[in-house]
């Protein structure tokens, strides 16, 4: 029995004036889910003392331990921040900054050398599906970007369709079952049986009025959230509904 996870992305939202829905998100944890909030660099290390069950992470991490890569941020550093976890691999970061599965793959395994756990992000385009490759996409996606000696300790998947994320626009349940369940296949092939305590999550627009039937498809095992983990008022309902199943 996988334990679900459920967590939210702030991607580039959150100054110190927004720790308030921090605590209050802390606050409304239950004990029978894991709960995560992948903040912007700067909210880090104040929002960790805000944070009680609540774990705090990042969004992005550099490959490399340190060097001469300015503005860019180390998985040591995260650590001495006080964050638990990084998200490696979304599609904003493959998209806008041209980030590749080797580039995606370095990145989780500094995160784990460092002592992170780490959410590793895939997801096709609407053309990719339109073109019914989504699957052929998605699991090689898994396979390239991967890290070395991966284990259920630290690592989670994320299954974000880009054409879902932040659209309001949801693949059905039937897709959504169908394709983790192509990933953990992958991942069987990939890793043995370490592939049964993988969690896959999904994400794409969850809202408190999806999130029940989303987290109830075969092989979903948590969410990750963006605009709805803003808010305690939006974030809670998705906690709670994961807690119920
Ligand atoms: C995300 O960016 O990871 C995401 C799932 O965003 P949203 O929930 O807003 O679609």
């Amino acid at each position: 029995m996988r334990r679900k996870l459920v967590a939210g992305n702030w991607k580039m939202h959150g100054l110190k004036a927004d720790l308030g829905e921090v605590r209050a998100i802390a606050a409304a944890v239950p004990g029978s889910v894991d709960a995560a909030l992948c903040l912007p660099f700067t909210l880090i290390a104040s929002a960790v003392e805000a944070a009680g069950a609540l774990q705090i992470g990042a969004q992005d991490v550099h490959e490399a331990e340190k060097g001469a890569h300015t503005g860019c941020v180390s998985a040591a550093m995260l650590v001495d921040a006080g964050a638990g976890l990084t998200i490696v691999g979304h599609s904003e970061r493959r998209a806008d900054q041209h980030e590749t599965d080797n580039q995606v793959k370095a990145k989780g395994e500094a995160a784990h050398k460092a002592g992170l756990r780490v959410i590793l992000c895939v997801g096709e385009t609407l053309e990719e599906r339109d073109a019914g490759r989504a699957e052929q996409v998605v699991t090689a996606q898994v396979a390239a970007s991967l890290p070395e000696a991966a284990s259920a300790e630290w690592l989670a998947l994320a299954y974000e369709p880009v054409w879902a994320i932040g659209t309001g626009r949801t693949p059905t349940e039937a897709d959504v079952a169908a394709m983790h369940g192509a990933i953990r296949a992958k991942l069987r092939e990939l890793v043995g049986g370490e592939a049964e305590r993988l969690r896959i999550l999904y994400g794409g627009s969850v809202n408190g009025a999806n999130a029940a039937s989303l987290l109830g498809c075969a092989d979903v095992d948590g969410a990750l959230v963006g605009g709805a983990s803003l808010t305690a008022e939006k974030f809670v309902p998705i906690i709670e509904a994961a807690a119920k199943l």
